[in-house]
């Protein structure tokens, strides 16, 4: 799920005729000031930021003139909320709050529904989860029926909406249905969902993500990698995604773990695991030696060679990496051949860069047999520190983590690290 910033989502909401406060998001404090000028009334300061729970977090905050606005966007921006930094907020004339609701459509994956549920609660700004199922109105969508205006007339009726506020809010949960089509969205919600003194409904906030097979078709919103991530992509992620972008045969998956000053400090390894799971039994593998990954990556779903090369390469690439660490901690129900050939082309090309480097390699599954021989006797005159190991040591993370710490010491002695 590609997930997009509250004003971003507030931008397509304004197109698609959902009323939204007047505001303008900022980068730096005085650009939150000028916006509050230009607004004229007191002001709600909101961070940026792919997390929800801002507002307990002290990431949204409130300023009555442009001067506490530049101040208090001062306080966020560049502070942290759920490990993430801040390096935007948007400035929103501040609502006079008489009720919140909430209004959402996500995908309900109960096996006998699979299908978008809109739902509405009359119990907004705060966790929907913790909302009472009685107090939240649900319709599961027919998707080739689509919905009526009525519909969504009828769930903010059945808890007891009415007034001038009925017709704002079924219109509201109408188009909100509208866009979680147009959009490929996995998730788009409103929370809160503003009725404010004057009789007017906002959405207040917005949460959106975009389904990852749909991305491509919605350039306009420029996600880059069609993936959940949780904060902005680095160049390091954006160059392996381009071997995953166009070619659907198995999967990989790179991420950045640590900056090139932290590998300076040593103790990192490049990382190359197989399958969820097993990829992570890796990593903890290594965590337990008292060793760190540079990346987290995995080839998995039967890739083909090419991609297994193209990863093994960027892993390589990381400058002060004190080995790689191919993880397949597993019986893999894929074809392994095509792992050994792609790693054997990628080592042989960059070992002899670097002489003595570690290479500790565990390959199990489909095809053992032949891809153990493809190993061995393509790496076997390498001037590199490399250990191969198959199906006897499968699940046996104690012994590999032990193995890699050993070639990394000796590597690391060697070199007068
Ligand atoms: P979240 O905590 O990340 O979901 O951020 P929200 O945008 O939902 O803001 C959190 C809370 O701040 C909301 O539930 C509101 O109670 C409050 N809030 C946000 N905008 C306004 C506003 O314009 N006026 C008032 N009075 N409260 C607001
Ligand atoms: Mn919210």
């Amino acid at each position: 799920m590609a997930r997009l910033y509250e004003y971003q989502g507030k931008e397509i909401f304004k197109k698609s005729g959902i009323t939204i406060p007047e505001g303008e998001v900022a980068k730096t404090p005085e650009d939150a000031r000028k916006v509050a000028e230009g607004i004229g009334r007191p002001v709600v300061v909101k961070a940026q930021v792919w997390a929800g729970g801002r507002g307990k977090s002290g990431a949204v905050r409130f300023a009555d003139t442009p001067d506490e606005a530049e101040k208090v966007a001062g306080d966020i921006l560049g502070m942290e909320v759920k490990g993430l930094e801040v390096k935007q907020v948007l400035v929103e004339e501040k609502l006079d709050i008489a009720q919140e609701f909430y209004a959402g459509v996500i995908i309900n994956s109960a096996r006998e529904v699979r299908a978008p549920v809109l739902m509405f609660s009359t119990e907004g700004g705060v966790d929907i989860e913790s909302v009472p199922e009685d107090k939240i109105s649900m319709l599961n969508v027919d998707v080739l029926r689509g919905i009526q205006p009525y519909d969504t007339l009828n769930m903010a009726l059945s808890l007891g909406v009415g007034g001038k506020t009925l017709r704002q809010v079924g219109d509201i949960i109408y188009r909100l249905y509208s866009i979680f089509r147009k959009y490929d969205c996995r998730t788009v919600e409103i929370n809160p969902l503003v009725f404010t003194k004057g009789g007017k409904v906002y959405a207040a906030d917005c949460r959106m993500a975009i389904d990852d097979a749909g991305v491509f078709r919605h350039p306009e919103l420029g996600i880059r990698i069609g993936r959940e991530f949780l904060k902005e992509p680095t160049e390091f992620e954006l160059m392996a995604w381009k071997f995953e972008e166009d070619d659907f045969r198995g999967t990989s998956y790179v991420a950045q773990m640590a900056g090139e000053s932290e590998f300076r400090k040593g103790g990192y390894i490049g990382y190359h695991g197989i399958g969820g799971g097993a990829a992570i039994l890796g990593v903890d593998a290594l965590n337990k030696v008292g060793l760190k990954v540079a990346d987290y990556a995995d080839t998995s779903g039967n890739p083909t060679a090419s991609k297994v090369y193209r990863v093994a390469k960027i892993i390589l690439a990381q400058p002060d990496i004190e080995g790689y660490f191919l993880a397949g901690f597993m019986m893999a129900n894929q074809e392994q051949w095509h792992h050994a050939h792609g790693i054997v082309k990628a080592l042989r090309e960059e070992i002899p860069k670097r002489p003595g480097f570690p290479a500790v390699i565990l390959l199990c599954g489909n095809t053992e047999k032949e891809s153990q021989e493809i190993l061995k006797e393509g790496l076997k005159d390498l001037p590199g520190r490399i250990e191969i190991y198959d199906r006897e040591h499968v699940y046996d993370a104690k012994f590999i983590g032990g193995r890699v710490r050993a070639l990394v010491d000796e590597y690391r002695k060697e070199k007068g690290l």
